[in-house]
């Protein structure tokens, strides 16, 4: 099954920060660790605008997620298997999508 990137490639955060002023910013080594970083969720379809359910189905470790791309086929937020750029029937989207990676 060939997946619709074209469904996908457009993604826009909806609420976008406002471009922070560049002389505040300095130059730092920082490293990055994902596994101690909050992903902040997708909340609102991207395409449509409309709201996303709230999960129910405990959010998926680091390892899951790539998983989820590499065997095509993802858990949507209410635990339904859906692939990965999806919404199960419900209307929950799959982790992949609530996460913003993919
Ligand atoms: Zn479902």
């Amino acid at each position: 099954m060939s997946m619709p990137r074209h469904l996908v490639s457009g993604f826009h955060p909806l609420q976008q920060a406002e471009a922070g002023t560049a002389a505040n910013v300095h130059d730092k080594a920082s490293e990055i660790d994902p596994g101690d970083e909050l992903v902040p969720h997708v909340t609102h379809d991207p395409d449509s605008g409309l709201p996303w359910p709230d999960p129910t189905a405990p959010e998926p470790d680091f390892i899951t997620l790539a998983g989820y791309l590499f065997e095509a086929a993802a858990e949507a937020t209410d635990g339904c298997l859906v692939a990965p750029a999806f919404i199960c029937r419900h209307g929950h989207p799959s982790w992949l999508l609530r996460l913003g990676v993919i």
